[in-house]
């Protein structure tokens, strides 16, 4: 990689009303390539949001949002569709189709690359079928190629999502609470191998999520959201969990969400572990 920095994702002032709610608020976001991010929020604090501005999926009512060098709310359909075949996307319930086998799923990614609709796996070029191989055995889920996906445990079927957005090729890597519905082993494994794979192939990812303690330690810089305003914006190394949520705390507004820091505050390793199955606290 080069030594000089170049931003791959650039959001700036971006402010996203759905009617009264107002999602986001004069929200910037500078991510350079190569960088791991992680969005951290509560429910509701406009992670989603900012992630489907930076896929295209929303339009800002203000501001400007640039992907790639392009701005992304002026895209036509066709230049969209190749922006978002650089970008990857990965969510909290996979979106696996479950009557397919893992091999067709992770082949779907691909889908954008050729021409026409593919029904089994015999309507894909080998090479395809080759790539595809090679990505589930990096996921470490080769032996379950031919298996139905709604065979697999969560964590493995977001392996297979990963292997999926590997298809793409993508640049970007963007992960809507990837680890949301699992295990903490699961959760650990999933994120280890987003690391793992960015640091690899060099992808730029924006991950969300709401449990301080996963964020910390992953990421190369955390990005707080609260009520859709940016409110933290660090390098993740060295930073504590005290300093975290006294960044969180200060801004409460309401009593449940000052119940959920406190709850996260005081959290031992079983509590956290509790939370973290649940999915409940920050
Ligand atoms: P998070 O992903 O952090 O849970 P979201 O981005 O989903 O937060 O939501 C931020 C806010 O915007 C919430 O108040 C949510 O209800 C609202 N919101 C999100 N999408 C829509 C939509 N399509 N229509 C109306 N309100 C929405
Ligand atoms: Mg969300």
């Amino acid at each position: 990689m080069s030594t000089t920095t170049s931003s791959v994702i650039q959001v700036s002032g971006v402010t996203k009303d759905f009617g009264s709610t107002v999602a986001l608020r004069d929200v910037d976001l500078t991510v350079n390539r190569g960088e791991v991010v992680v969005l951290l929020g509560l429910s509701g604090s406009g992670k989603s949001t900012l992630l489907r501005h930076i896929d295209g999926l929303e339009r800002p009512t203000k501001g400007t949002v640039e992907v790639l060098g392009q701005h992304v709310p002026k895209l036509r359909a066709k230049e969209l569709r190749r922006l978002r075949g650089r970008t990857a996307m990965i969510f909290q319930q996979f979106e696996l189709v479950p009557s397919l086998t893992v091999l067709e799923n992770v082949l779907t990614g691909a889908l954008a690359q050729l021409k026409g609709p593919k029904l089994g796996i015999w309507a894909y070029p080998k090479s395809f079928k080759q790539r595809a191989l090679q990505h589930l055995d990096r996921v470490g889920l080769l032996e379950k190629a031919y298996q139905r996906a709604d065979q697999l445990s969560g964590g493995q079927q977001q392996r297979v999502a990963i292997a999926r957005a590997l298809m793409q090729d993508p640049e970007i890597l963007l992960a809507d609470e990837p680890v949301a519905s699992l295990d903490p082993e699961s959760s650990d494994q999933v994120m280890r191998l987003i690391r793992e794979i960015a640091a690899d192939d060099g992808l730029t990812v924006v991950c969300s999520l709401h449990q301080v303690d996963l964020a910390l330690g992953w990421g190369d810089r955390i990005i707080g959201l609260r009520h859709g305003e940016v409110v933290l914006n660090t390098p993740a190394l060295g930073l504590s969990k005290e300093q975290v949520m006294e960044i969180y705390g200060r801004v409460a507004t309401t009593t449940t969400e000052l119940t959920a820091i406190e709850a996260e505050l005081v959290a031992n390793g079983a509590a956290a572990e509790a939370a973290a199955m649940t999915g409940t606290v920050l």
